[in-house]
């Protein structure tokens, strides 16, 4: 099966402990150190198997293979896409069983890294994600004082917007967000506004 590892822990002598993003599940597998087998990092996206007669301990990962994206080679884009699936883990904790959506959210996003912005890939899926689960706050009144918005909206965790002034938070342009909570799409904001959505959707998912 195939999966993204969204947590990665040391165990003794070098083995590892990940946490893995599957079409069906998130699980954490352990993974015996060996001089050979290929190296795995934070958010890599795997082909394995997994070795379920370890009795009371984690099921074992095997014949695991990585399934390549231009970008992991590129230092900057890998920082950014380490970042961002680190994101899930907390996020789809406690979960058993998983709506495929999720994989198929971050396959998307994996897809499209090399050849666009990865803060705009941030920013969409993150909406994508908040519109599946149906967290989206309507842009008509403040969280926090409840009285109508105006002109320029802060957005706190889970793109939730406010008054600047009751969150102390970096404005951006209402009629801006307006199109991009209905289009899902950040063609109409400049970068600089994408970076301060980009700043709130890394606060959590
Ligand atoms: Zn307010």
């Amino acid at each position: 099966m195939k999966g993204f590892i969204l947590r990665l822990r040391r165990a003794k002598n070098e083995d590892l402990i990940l946490t893995v993003l599957t079409e069906e599940k998130m699980a954490d597998y352990y993974r015996f150190y060996g001089a050979r087998h290929s190296i795995l990092q934070l958010g890599y996206c795997i082909d394995f198997e997994e070795e379920r007669d370890s009795g009371p301990f984690l099921p074992r990962l095997r014949r695991v293979s990585q399934i390549p994206f231009h970008w992991l080679y590129s230092r900057n884009r890998l920082m950014l896409w380490q970042r961002f699936v680190q994101l899930f883990e907390p996020h789809l904790r406690d979960t058993q069983t998983l709506e495929r959506f999720y994989f198929d959210l971050l396959f998307e996003a994996a897809r499209r890294w090399e050849r666009q912005n990865p803060k705009r890939i941030v920013c969409e899926t993150h909406y994508a994600l908040l519109r599946h689960e149906g967290r989206l706050h309507p842009l008509d009144r403040c969280y926090i004082c409840e009285r109508p918005l105006e002109k320029e909206v802060a957005l706190m965790q889970a793109l939730i917007p406010a008054h600047p002034g009751c969150i102390y938070g970096s404005a951006l342009p209402r009629e801006k967000l307006e199109t991009f909570f209905d289009t899902g799409k950040t063609t109409w904001l400049d970068d600089d506004e994408v970076e301060r959505l980009y700043t709130v959707s890394m606060r959590g998912l």
